[in-house]
């Protein structure tokens, strides 16, 4: 494995690290909602933002998600692991760097499977930040499970006839166009029955019952920001495919790959900030006559936090670099144990750094409450914590072999047994070494 970092990359990513602490990170404090980066109808908000994504272009840095073969930058997992490392500080920065979820995915799939009218007419005003896009995959008697879907959208002359319900279609109520998952073939097998069409969201019949809110968003203000929606007989043209029909599970699957490495690094950088408000703290304040630092239980709790992210940190890039290195699909598996591993080490992080913080750390005075707000959804968002955590253990059960005999092949008895007649030329004749002595 080779992490080395190009000198004139570095130039970069320091540049990148004083942009997201000095321009980045005021801009959450000044527009707070979670649905703020994605209202590109808040003109004060994109009049603040429009300038710093200009810096972001000027230095070559915006939308650098995309392969080049897919018209981007091809700066590769590796280099995009290290952008994302400190884009994670902020809530804003991915919207600044024109890379935010589910946009980049989204993009992703459209330019891969797209064709040349869709690219022009979603890709490239997604991709220069004018619009976002909605990913509408989820059902509410579903879950993860694509197997459960029942959206149906049926052929009706020269149209797609798209009915049923898809729930957390996050930022469907800021999107320009959706893409939405459906059954086209009930009858195919278990991941040939669906289609991926992609619908703009001004076509008739398209009903957000409810934007469904998060822990901390307030209902009856209408915080939420996962559309809940009825498709009412939504009609689209034949040519709003994305891909062949019954090729939707494969398109949902080339989105997500790239994407949880993405937001596993982010989560590093997320991380890392809650860890340096720790160190600052524990120097800061004094109790029982020493500082925080002092006290055995809180050197505990910042060396932890610094073993354990530095695991996590280094199983990331690995992943990055497997997948820049590597065939398609060698990956699958670290993929999967980062979006397990993120959510623990998050949570343990920024539990850490609120109990650290004493009754200052409960405040809503500090990111930290905020990050704490987030921590189920990542456990959940891009499927939940146990799906990936079965598929880790059975690629480590799949190709192993069950023991030859009634005992396990580490059985001690028998392995001794075996090392004695291994060596029985020498152990036999020990008697006579024995007695030359
Ligand atoms: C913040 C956020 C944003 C989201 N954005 C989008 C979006 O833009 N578009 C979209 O389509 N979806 C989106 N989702 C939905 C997300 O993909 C689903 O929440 C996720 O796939 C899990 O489905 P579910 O919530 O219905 O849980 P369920 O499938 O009901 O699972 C509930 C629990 O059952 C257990 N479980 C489920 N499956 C298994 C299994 N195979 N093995 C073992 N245990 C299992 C787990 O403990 C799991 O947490 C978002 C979710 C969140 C939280």
């Amino acid at each position: 494995m080779d992490f080395t970092i190009e000198p004139e990359f570095q130039v970069k990513l320091d540049w990148m690290l004083e942009f997201v602490k000095n321009e980045c990170e005021p801009i959450d404090l000044l527009f707070p909602h979670h649905g703020d980066p994605y209202d590109t109808k808040n003109a004060t908000a994109r009049a603040v933002i429009a300038p710093l994504q200009d810096a972001v272009k000027a230095q070559g840095l915006w939308a650098c998600h995309l392969d080049p073969h897919l018209g981007g930058a091809g700066f590769g997992q590796m280099k995009l692991a290290y952008m994302n490392e400190i884009i994670g500080r902020s809530y804003w920065a991915p919207t600044i760097f024109g890379t935010a979820a589910p946009d980049t995915g989204n993009a992703e799939i459209l330019a891969m499977f797209g064709t040349q009218a869709q690219k022009q007419r979603y890709l490239q005003p997604l991709l220069d930040g004018d619009i976002v896009s909605t990913f509408s995959m989820t059902e509410p008697q579903a879950g993860a499970d694509p197997k459960e879907f029942v959206c149906r959208a049926t052929r009706d002359g020269d149209e797609w006839v798209i009915e049923g319900y898809k729930w957390f279609s996050s930022n469907a109520r800021y999107a320009s166009f959706l893409i939405v998952m459906a059954v086209t073939d009930p009858d195919a097998s278990a991941h040939n029955r669906m289609s991926m069409l992609v619908v703009p969201a001004e076509t008739p019949g398209i009903e957000i019952i409810r934007n469904v809110g998060v822990i901390g968003d307030d209902l009856a203000h209408d915080d939420g920001i996962h559309g809940y929606i009825h498709y009412n007989q939504v009609r689209v043209p034949l040519d709003a495919m994305l891909g062949a029909p019954g090729e939707g599970f494969k398109v949902a699957q080339a989105r997500l790959g790239g994407g949880r490495v993405h937001h596993a690094m982010r989560t590093v950088g997320r991380c890392q900030r809650a860890f340096e408000m720790m160190q600052e703290r524990v120097v800061s304040r004094r109790t029982q006559g020493k500082l925080l630092a002092d006290h055995q239980f809180v050197q505990g709790m910042i060396a932890d936090t610094a073993i354990e992210l530095e695991q996590f940190r280094l199983l990331v890039l690995k992943t990055a670099w497997v997948i820049d290195s590597q065939p398609h699909g060698a990956a699958r598996t670290l993929i999967a144990m980062c979006k397990v591993q993120m959510a623990k080490i998050y949570h343990d992080v920024v539990q850490r750094a609120i109990q650290i913080h004493g009754s200052y750390g409960v405040t809503n005075e500090t990111v930290l409450s905020a990050m704490w707000m987030a921590l189920p959804s990542l456990a959940l968002a891009d499927g939940p914590t146990e799906v990936h955590r079965v598929q880790v253990a059975k690629a480590f059960t799949r190709h192993a072999k069950p023991s030859a005999g009634l005992f396990p092949s580490e059985h001690i008895p028998d392995r001794l047994a075996a090392a004695r007649a291994k060596y029985a030329h020498i152990l036999d004749a020990a008697p006579a070494f024995e007695a030359a002595e």
